[in-house]
């Protein structure tokens, strides 16, 4: 293993910040995790795990150890009638693992192709768009333990999902380098077209024959429009959850604001829509300098060259106090910060 000193990290971001790991190394097999993991010197520096790093938002150089997830392989480890268990190891990229279904005509990620990043973050942050999340499909992972070193396998019960949350966000945080990940993909595929624009997207396209590759390619289209390109203008996707209210701070905050956006939920309470209230806040389309909020998505902020960790989260918290201060909701990011 080749352990670098003062690694920049532009180009290791999907937010394109310039700062320094302090140290860096890659890691192409499980004993590389291993040996890091249980190594004295580098648990008393401090260890993190980078993916494709388009969930993170570095405010400060890091110190310790940067340990970038490169374990490869993709692989079909049982099936079933229905079923198809798809392995894939962490340092996978998402998109790769969703065409490898695509092609398979294996049914269950399509909705979700095209989110950035790589396989061993996608269960972190219970990653979702167009109305499917990974625990719909997440079948088990394996993760080595800071410290012991010890492989230990979790089960979907285990990984406490919910909302862009799982255990290894809250209770198990830097605990564990989640190594792999086991999909369980259906043989005859149930199609999911009613979240988003896919049904206006098929019919625009003229498919009236539903396929995983067709769901895919119009995800495909309607991400490419709409969500800016991070290699092109720096950003992470949502910057901030969905905030989650009761039915009756809906309902007074609807007296007030009679088009307010929000999605009244089985349990009672009710989805708001970041975006609409960042919008409504007056932030879409506002930029100082570098930083700003993006013109046709507001719930995404953006870098636009140069601006750095520091000012993204001064504009991130602007935004969370003048929300706060209008409506009365807690906006929470849904970027991990640095
Ligand atoms: C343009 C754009 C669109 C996006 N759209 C969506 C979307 O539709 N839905 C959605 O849910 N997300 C979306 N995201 C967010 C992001 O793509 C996902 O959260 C993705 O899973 C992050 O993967 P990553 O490898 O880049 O993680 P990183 O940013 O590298 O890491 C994120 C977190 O996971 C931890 N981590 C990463 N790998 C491991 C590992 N192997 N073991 C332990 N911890 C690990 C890191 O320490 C960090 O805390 C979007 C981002 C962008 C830039």
């Amino acid at each position: 293993m080749k352990f670098i000193q003062q690694q920049p990290l532009q180009q290791l971001n999907t937010f394109g910040i310039a700062t320094t790991a302090a140290n860096y190394v890659k890691v192409t097999s499980l004993s590389d995790v291993q040996t890091i993991v249980t190594d004295r010197y580098w648990l008393s520096e401090g260890i993190k795990v980078i993916g494709g790093g388009s969930n993170i938002l570095l405010t400060q150089p890091l110190d310790g150890l940067l340990v970038h997830n490169q374990l490869k392989g993709i692989n079909v480890v049982a099936e079933d009638e229905q079923f198809v268990y798809l392995k894939a190891a962490a340092g996978e990229q998402w998109h790769d693992v969703v065409m490898y279904a695509v092609a398979n005509n294996w049914g269950g990620i399509e909705n979700l192709s095209l989110i950035p990043g790589c396989v061993g973050a996608s269960p972190m942050q219970n990653i979702g768009a167009y109305g499917i999340e990974i625990k719909d499909v997440f079948h088990a992972l394996e993760a080595i333990a800071i410290g012991s070193g010890e492989m230990i396998t979790f089960s979907q019960q285990d990984c406490q999902f919910a909302y862009r949350e799982s255990v290894f966000k809250r209770a198990l945080k830097g605990q564990y380098v989640i190594v792999s990940v086991t999909y369980q993909l259906r043989k005859q595929p149930i199609f999911n077209t009613s979240y988003g624009a896919i049904e206006q997207e098929l019919a625009r396209a003229g498919i009236t024959n539903l396929t995983v590759k067709a769901i895919s390619d119009a995800v495909i289209r309607i991400r490419t429009s709409k969500l800016p390109n991070p290699s092109a203008i720096g950003n992470a996707g949502s910057f901030f959850k969905n905030p989650t209210i009761s039915a009756s701070s809906f309902a007074q905050l609807q007296a007030t604001y009679p088009e307010i956006v929000g999605y009244h939920l089985p349990q009672g309470d009710v989805k708001l829509a970041a975006g609409w209230l960042i919008e409504k806040a007056g932030f879409k389309g506002w930029r100082s300098g570098d930083v700003g909020c993006h013109s046709k998505q507001a719930l995404v902020l953006v870098n636009y060259g140069n601006a750095s960790g520091s000012d993204v989260w001064a504009l991130a918290t602007n935004i969370i106090d003048k929300v706060q201060a209008m409506f009365g909701v807690s906006l929470e990011p849904e970027v991990n910060i640095w």
